[in-house]
């Protein structure tokens, strides 16, 4: 919420009313209406004309709260970028609409491109390098430039549909996703005639060639200095360094710059997969990784970004009502998207990406889009945005009368096992439902003995419902 303060004292006067706090928020927040700009404007002129500054308290109890300047002919302007007291990250008023637009651009689809990706400048501008820092992302923010790279990736080799052997480690997969990966690295470039493909790692001995090759790379790029990509999967992150196994400390990644993670590293989400930019900080330097990414990955043999272990919960799931669903002869595919899915108009809305999309074919088949959400956590602030984000939900891919379904997997701080199976077992139906009109036991299955069940089951009429 927002409070009344004198101008330049600060004095706190009172909380502005909800309503006129709606009208601000419509108006001027970074998720603006363009047709609510005339009522906030009169809300912002009133507080002008009293000389009134706002104090948002969005970070509590501070010493000193983020401003916001009313302004008759502008609505609400924020502090200067100098004197700026940072607002939660979440916040309304922390963006201005068109930074907002930014964010979402960000997170937008890659297209294929020859262009320089720009990710390091040159050894030229003796530029030096971040000092090693941890750095937490969230889609309240800017995509950094290696998380893009990552995903465009990741898209490319369509890592993110995941299949009924999805939660099973499999070293040949991981062969098989890393073969993909360096395939795609041929139409990637990372600076003018440098293909990633000449310049990509997928272990660690391959990590350690590549910055052979680039200690002997002496002469900057045409766009940046010289530098590869090293893509693996980790198991621990402690401060800004990277760990490849469980039990030893060896072989590790220190990171020489930031090191930017996904929600904040959480052991409960290992392992995770991370994307280093490896180059020399300074031109007489060896190389080494001087910027990274990483994000949680299925499994140790399975790439496929996830956000948390709770989405993996609904994602087992998810596969256990498609292998049912495909028991009716219905296509279903699992996707786990990573960029903006959106309309194109307006950009000053959240970043919209689901959880997962679920989409099915075939014959009884009700909805041919769905949308799973997990529910993380149970705190008011992030109930609202996920509320908030339904309204976005709904537009993708669906035509129907109501918009794309979406059936929320919500298990609430619940840790009672019975209590756990049947809340699970209430969104696998729920999902079904959704998706088409098959009802009753699998129809045919791989293993004889449960189809010989199955058909026990039929035969005597005993049409369990699921
Ligand atoms: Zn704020």
């Amino acid at each position: 919420m927002l409070n009344v303060v004198e101008k330049n004292s600060l004095k706190q006067l009172e909380p502005v009313s909800c309503r006129d706090y709606l009208s601000l928020k419509r108006a001027f927040g970074k998720f603006r209406k363009a047709k609510a700009k005339t009522r906030g404007l009169k809300v912002a002129s009133k507080f002008a004309a009293k000389h009134r500054w706002l104090a948002c308290d969005c970070q509590g109890e501070t010493a000193r709260p983020p401003i916001l300047y009313p302004h008759a002919k502008n609505g609400i302007q924020r502090e200067p970028f100098a004197r700026n007291f940072p607002h939660a990250e979440h916040c309304e008023f922390a963006k201005y609409p068109e930074q907002q637009s930014r964010v979402v651009e960000t997170y937008r689809k890659a297209v294929p491109t020859r262009r320089p990706r720009r990710l390091v400048p040159p050894f030229i501008r003796n530029q030096a390098n971040d000092v090693p820092s941890s750095k937490n992302v969230s889609s309240a923010r800017k995509r950094p430039g290696l998380a893009r790279l990552l995903v465009e990736i990741l898209e490319t080799c369509e890592i993110q549909v995941l299949d009924e052997f999805a939660r099973k480690e499999d070293t040949q997969r991981r062969a098989d996703q890393i073969a993909l990966i360096e395939e795609s690295a041929q139409h990637i470039y990372l600076d003018t005639e440098q293909p990633l493909s000449k310049w990509i790692a997928t272990s660690f001995s391959e990590y350690m060639d590549l910055r052979k090759r680039l200690d002997a790379e002496e002469h900057d790029w045409r766009h940046g200095r010289p530098h590869g990509i090293y893509i693996d999967t980790f198991s621990r992150i402690v401060g800004e360094t990277l760990f490849i196994n469980e039990e030893r400390d060896t072989p590790y990644i220190a990171v020489d710059g930031h090191l930017y993670t996904y929600g904040g590293y959480q052991p409960a989400r290992t392992p995770y997969l991370a994307i280093c930019l490896v180059a020399k900080p300074m031109a007489q330097d060896a190389p080494r990784v001087i910027r990274a990414y990483a994000h949680p990955c299925l499994g140790k043999t399975h790439f496929a970004l996830v956000d948390s272990a709770l989405e993996k919960a609904t994602l087992d799931q998810v596969i256990d009502c498609k292998t049912y669903l495909e028991t009716f002869g219905l296509e279903v595919k699992i996707l786990k998207p990573l960029s903006d899915m959106g309309p194109r108009l307006p950009t000053e809305r959240p970043v919209c990406i689901p959880d997962f999309v679920v989409s099915a074919q075939g014959p009884l088949v009700l909805n041919s889009t769905v949308v799973v959400e997990t529910m993380g956590y149970d705190t008011k602030a992030y109930r609202n945005r996920k509320r908030e984000m339904k309204k976005w939900f709904r537009m993708i891919g669906g035509t129907g009368k109501y918009g794309t379904p979406i059936v929320e997997h919500d298990r609430s701080g619940e840790t009672d096992e019975t209590e756990i199976a049947s809340i699970d077992s209430k969104f696998w139906t729920k999902l079904r439902n959704n998706l088409s009109t098959a009802r009753g036991p699998r129809r045919k299955s791989l293993n004889p003995e449960a189809e010989a069940a199955c058909q026990w089951a039929s035969d005597y009429g005993h049409q369990s419902e699921l």
